[in-house]
């Protein structure tokens, strides 16, 4: 590498990083490790994620998109726990060094730190296929983070935002579907926007909670195997954005193709929570975050079908699960 490792920190991330006193930062880049401060009251929510050239993303992407993500991801995670963002730590590992990639993939990672004014702690760089691990951190009031394993019989099961959008544009990217909208999918699955508001909001209401990565279907099951219980959806339910609902209307999409990409598509980064019918009036009376919208109710344990999908008060069958790194791989 032209530049030692730790030029490339600071060259490209020390100096952006806009560490302030009130940051709970008390020792931050260019010592053995950071020291951090947690507020009294609160606990340390931790989350780690790797992304590989070719597994988690296409080798020729945007480095200012690619930035981006790595960090949105982990701040899902931490938005599925009801913990605010507070610092990050990065290992990039890089092929050769390349500074203009390098500046941009650093000006996406900055765009989202500092609209959730997160703080880098820490930093590494070494040599070799390109892959990025970002590792979050956020705090928690003390016992209120939202955990899979709460859901109640009985409980509503809801979603944020709309589903499929992260699928449609990942299919795009790997088929070149013909779409009227492909840049809308392509940015839901590249510019994901990650929902820490509602995850804080939802500690005081939800019951437990999870971050669709990999499709409600098989996020659902991590609550449910969690949780002791089963499911209903309904497919009807399923929040569709306006970009997808267009397709429909057009034909490029069809309506099952869509419940198809909302149930499984993975992606989407979006909150799947269950919350009792009381709870969930209350929390939709203080929530101006976004919309949320329920789609199924949890039920009593049933091992031979844990989510029964219902169209029409029909029960469907939906082969294959969302994406599942290890099997995939096998
Ligand atoms: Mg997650």
């Amino acid at each position: 590498m032209s530049l030692g490792e730790f030029d490339l920190i600071t060259r490209y991330f020390k100096l952006l990083d806009k560490s302030a006193p009130e940051s709970g930062v008390a020792l931050g880049i260019g010592d053995d490790c950071a020291i951090l401060d947690v507020p009294d009251g609160y606990q340390l929510a931790v989350t780690t994620d790797s992304l590989v050239s070719g597994v988690h993303f296409f080798e020729d992407v945007c480095p200012y998109r690619l930035g981006y993500k790595s960090l949105a991801v982990n701040l899902s995670d931490l938005a599925a726990m009801g913990a605010e963002p507070k610092w990050v730590s990065l290992a990039i590992t890089l092929p050769t060094v390349d500074e203009q990639w390098l500046s941009e993939f650093s000006r996406g990672f900055f765009e989202l730190a500092d609209k959730h004014n997160i703080r880098l702690i820490g930093g590494d760089t070494t040599k070799g296929p390109l892959s990025i691990t970002v590792s979050a951190k956020g705090i928690v009031p003390r016992n209120k983070a939202l955990l899979r394993s709460g859901a109640q019989v009985g409980d509503l099961i809801c979603v944020s935002g709309t589903l499929g959008n992260g699928g449609v544009g990942l299919a795009h990217k790997i088929d070149a579907l013909a779409l009227n909208n492909a840049t809308a999918f392509i940015d839901a699955l590249e510019l994901t926007e990650p929902r820490n508001q509602l995850g804080a909001l939802l500690t005081n209401y939800a019951s437990s909670c999870i971050d669709i990565s990999d499709g409600l279907m098989q996020d659902l099951q991590h609550i449910l195997k969690a949780s002791h219980c089963s499911a209903h959806i309904e497919i009807e339910k399923l929040p569709l954005s306006a970009a997808m609902q267009d397709e429909i209307c057009a034909q490029t999409i069809t309506a099952e193709q869509a419940a198809r990409y909302a149930l499984t598509g993975g992606d989407d980064y979006e909150l799947l929570f269950t919350i009792n019918p009381a709870s969930y009036s209350a929390l939709q009376s203080q929530n101006s975050v976004l919309p949320v919208t329920v789609i199924g109710v949890v039920t009593e344990e049933n091992s031979a079908q844990k989510v029964k999908l219902l169209q029409a008060g029909e029960t469907v069958v939906l082969q294959a699960g969302g994406w599942d790194h290890f099997k995939k791989n096998k």
